[in-house]
């Protein structure tokens, strides 16, 4: 299977070939068709099987496809991460993946002053990547509002359990519309991991790389 064998638009079938990426990645694979037919999913894959791209391409080419009909100003799509590094990775790579496609994306982390991301959220955009500290805190002062929120990924979910992050998402799952596609990725699958995946997922495919 090549890229251009998957069901996705040319402009983004042109980023991926001037980046040199011709074959996806087992995950990349399995998961852009099921999300691209808005399947959720619960992967488990670890850091470097091109998970990212895996989620964001089917995401960014799902938003571009719907760009047309909803004029929505928030932001229709969040990747929750445990790290800024991680946050500013994810970002980087959906700048490049949604290249000349009219969407825009805001990375969200604690440590900074909030003031920039809080104006460059003011702007409208359509892709959020956060940690979830500083999501959560955006949040309960209004800052964002995920009303209109059509797709949610919760990456490195054990390292978010081991970060001591599940009271805080629970709170910001509690925020998104019950009806949306939800991806959930992990590196290992222990028991609270596969209860909280079972609590937040409707009928997964299970991906396994
Ligand atoms: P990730 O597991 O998402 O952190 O990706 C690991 C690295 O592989 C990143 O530097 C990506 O840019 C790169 N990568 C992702 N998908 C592909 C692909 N289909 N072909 C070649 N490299 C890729």
């Amino acid at each position: 299977t090549q890229f251009k064998d998957l069901k996705l638009s040319s402009k983004l079938l042109k980023t991926l070939a001037d980046k040199g990426y011709s074959t996806p990645t087992d995950i990349q694979r399995e998961a852009i068709p099921l999300i691209l037919e808005g399947r959720d999913i619960q992967g488990i894959a670890q850091t470097g099987s091109g998970k990212t791209g895996a989620f964001s391409i089917p995401m960014i080419e799902n938003l571009s496809r719907s760009k047309q009909v909803v004029k929505a100003k928030r932001a229709r799509a969040l990747i929750l991460t445990p790290t800024r590094e991680l946050a500013n990775q994810i970002n980087g790579q959906v700048e490049i993946y949604s290249k000349g496609m009219n969407l825009s994306s805001a990375v969200i982390f604690g440590g900074d002053g909030p003031l920039n991301q809080v104006r460059k959220l003011a702007t409208g955009v359509d892709l959020l990547i956060a940690t979830p500290g500083r999501l959560l805190d955006f949040l309960q002062r209004g800052h964002i509002k995920l009303d209109e929120l059509e797709t949610f990924v919760l990456d490195e979910a054990d390292r978010m359990l081991d970060m001591g992050f599940i009271k805080d998402i629970e709170k910001i799952i509690e925020r998104l519309p019950k009806k949306r596609q939800t991806l959930f990725f992990s590196a290992t699958m222990p028991k609270d991991i596969s209860k909280l995946a079972s609590t937040i997922l409707t009928r997964p495919k299970i991906i396994e790389v």
